[in-house]
Formats: structure tokens, sequence, C-alpha cells
């Protein structure tokens, strides 16, 4: 049975998932979101739900700011100053004090200027570490660094790192690694594992994408040495929203980031022939930011201006602690892949099972989205601010019904889409 955590409500039924509504401190945020009434939404660890305010942000900023103010936007509707202030924003939900975080571009760009950067300035040490678990494009650009600055990638799994560390720490310049596992839902132990990296003399960069927004991170406290995420998962920005970067005060001043447009440079409109970075945070720009989708994220963010991250956490806690649960009780033959311990998981469960693509498919069909992931992982994700529990234990209801009618089983459900 997973354990719910402290202050977390445990929900064994319907109706109990129903009272944990009615107590629910954080209920009013759904109103704030435009989900369909026939959908219960559990991949907003993949793309975030659309909030209400985004409409008429992108409209205005289309409409009025774009068609009539035109290129004077720049100052007059702050097109300048919003990467910083974004940045800021996202900053405030992940433990970073403001003027350390800068928002744009992707979170694949900002992982190359990260990670570049922090090799840089430990240049005697020539590894980087990654995990083998990692999402793709983590560990394909850190391959790629590896071999611009001619050192040595290694892949190591986050249990695995305090052995490596003991036998070559003295080697490790970078250690690059995700918070949560995009497959499992895995949270691992971010101040622990930063504080034995620099105890090797290692520098330690955090991957949030599948925790900002919905699990509370202490990036100052830590003493991370650089972040990245993306901003469409459960921090709702929308398709492709703008990435961003932290870059801790201290660092700012020697970080070298190799991606040098004008935006970064501490005079871009003096137009100069030489690169001078800019001081601070505005080091990290690099050139025109993607403004309708900055506005959207922008907007977005607005649904956690009066939300703590720990009532979101503490919701998403009791949500994932029922799926667990409710797998072990209702679901035979269905593999529990994330931790049950509450401090050692983020804000997915991921479901192990045989036809587990098929099963997703007639889940989507039933209304209920979800993803899948390789080898055999139906990949719940929870976004506390626009689920309700009920619909939770609904939605696991139906997964039950899906199992064990076997309509999965359908042909129309085998056929893999261009995107799973
Ligand atoms: C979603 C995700 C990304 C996405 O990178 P993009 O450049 O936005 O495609 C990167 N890393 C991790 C760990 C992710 O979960």
């Amino acid at each position: 049975m997973a354990e719910p955590g402290r202050g977390v409500p445990r929900v064994d039924s319907r109706d109990a998932a129903l009272a944990a509504d009615e107590a629910d401190p954080i209920a009013f945020v759904r109103a704030r979101f435009a989900v369909p009434e026939d959908i219960t939404y559990l991949d907003g660890n993949s793309l975030g739900a659309l909030p209400v305010g985004v409409r008429d942000a992108v409209a205005d900023t289309v409409e009025r700011q774009w068609g009539r103010d035109l290129v004077r936007s720049w100052n007059a509707n702050g097109w300048w100053t919003l990467p910083a202030r974004v940045g800021d924003r996202i900053g405030a939900l992940v433990g970073a004090a403001p003027g350390q975080v800068m928002c744009g571009d992707s979170t694949s760009v900002q992982l190359f200027q990260a990670i570049t950067a922090l090799a840089r300035l430990v240049p005697h040490r020539r590894t980087i570490v990654t995990d083998g678990g990692n999402f793709p494009t983590d560990q394909y650009v850190a391959e790629s660094v590896a071999r611009l600055l001619g050192v040595r990638l290694l892949r190591v799994a986050p249990p695995d790192l305090d052995a490596v560390l003991a036998r070559e720490g003295g080697d490790v310049a970078v250690v690059a690694l995700s918070a949560v596992d995009y497959r499992t839902g895995e949270l691992w132990d971010a101040a622990g594992i930063t504080r034995a990296v620099h105890a090797a003399g290692g520098l330690v960069l955090w991957d949030l994408a599948h925790a900002a927004g919905a699990v509370p991170f202490d990036l100052d406290g830590i003493g991370a040495d650089a972040a990245v995420g993306c901003s469409y998962k459960y921090l709702n920005g929308g398709p492709g929203a703008p990435a961003w970067i932290y870059l801790p005060a201290r660092h700012q001043a020697a970080a070298e980031l190799p991606l040098t447009g004008w935006q970064g440079h501490a005079a871009p409109f003096a137009l100069e022939r030489a690169y001078a970075p800019a001081a601070g945070i505005e080091r990290a720009r690099i050139g025109t930011p993607a403004v309708l989708a900055m506005r959207s994220l922008d907007a977005a963010l607005d649904v956690f201006d009066d939300v703590t991250i720990d009532d979101v956490r503490a919701k998403s806690l009791a949500l994932t602690g029922l799926v667990i649960d409710y797998a072990d009780a209702f679901l035979p033959g269905v593999g529990v892949a994330t931790p049950r311990d509450p401090a050692r998981r983020g804000s997915q469960v991921a479901l192990a099972l045989p036809d587990a693509y098929a099963v997703t498919q007639a889940l989507i069909e039933r209304g209920v989205i979800g993803d899948f992931r390789e080898p055999d992982l139906l990949r719940l994700g929870f976004a506390a601010p626009y689920l309700s529990y009920a619909q939770v234990w609904d939605a696991l209801d139906t997964l039950r019904a899906v199992l064990a009618g076997g309509e999965y089983r359908d042909p129309r459900f085998a056929t893999r889409a261009q995107v799973t």
C-alpha cells in the first residue's frame, strides 16, 4: 500500500473521493482551466491543460500589441523585459530568488547552454555524468557537449552515483540529472545528490521538466549550480512554450554560455563587433524571444498566483497514492513502476501491464487521456490544479472495465501513431 504522506488524505472509495473533493483547499483552481467536461486529463506531464486566461492574453498580444502598437511594443508593452519577468515567476515556483532565471528557447537548447557553461567553469575536470535513464534529449545533448569539449560522458543511474564519485569523483566536472524520472516518476534526492557531487568538487545541473509546477523544489537552498525546465508540462504554458534556465548569482559573472546571441550582449543596441556578456542573468538571453508563446506562458502562470506549491504537492501525492492503492486492490496483473514512498514519488504513476499501448488507446477512446512509454508502461500524470479526486476514481474504474472487458484487444488500438 502507498503511504499517502503527512497531512494527505487516504482515498480508498468513491465516497472518500467525494469527501476529499469537499475538503480540497485548492478545488477552486479547477475553474481556471478549460478542460472539456467529457475528458479526464491525465497527461498534464506531457502537455498541460489550457488556462482560461491564456485566450485573452494571446488575443490582446496579437490584436493590440502586435496589430496596433507594432514594434513600439518592445518598450511600451514590455516585450524586452518579458523573458526575465517570466523567469522570475518560474523561479518563485522552484525556489530561486529573483534575477537567476531566464525564460526562452527550448529545454534542449537550455541543456546545451547550461551543461557547457558548467563544464567550462571546471576545465581541468574531464568527465560529464548523466543518467542512462534520463530523457533522450538530455543524454543526446550531454553526449554532444562532451564531444565538443573533448571530455568523457559517463551514464550513471542516480543510485550508483556515490560509488562513481568515490572511485573517480576528482575528475567529475558536471552531473546533469532530471529531478523526476520521466518514465517511472521516481523523484531523486536532489539535496543529497547535490551535496555528494559538491563534496567531490563537481557541479550539478537539475532538469526540472517533470517537477516545476508540481513538486516543490529549493534550487537556491540545495545549492544547485544550474537548472533547466520546460513550461508546457505542469506549468501549462501551451504547446512549444519557451523553456527556462537557472544560473545562480554566484556563477553568473564567470559563466561562459556557448550560444552568444546579441540579446545576451552587455550593450545589445550598441551593435558592437565583439561579444561581451551582459551582467547578471541577462547573459542567459540568446536571440529574439517567441513573444506570443511567452505571453501565453505568462498568463498561464497566473493560476499559481494564490496557490502554494505545497498544497499542489499534497493533493498530487493523495491522487498518486489513490492510484497505487487502487491498482493493488482492483487491477490484478498490473504492476506499479512508481515508488510507493511519497518522498520518492513525482507527480505521476506508471503502471506496467501487457498490451500497454493498446490499453492506453482504448482508455483515450473512453475519454481518459494518459500516455504510453516503452516498453510496457501506461503513464498517468496528475496535475492537481485541475483534477478532482472523484474524477480520478472514475478514470480508474474505466481502466478496470477496459482491462476486464478486453476491448483493448481490438485491432484498431494496435496501430502506433507518430506520437505515442
Ligand atoms: C519534456 C522533457 C524535455 C523536453 O525537451 P524539449 O526541448 O522541450 O523538447 C527535456 N528533458 C526532460 C527531462 C523532459 O521531461
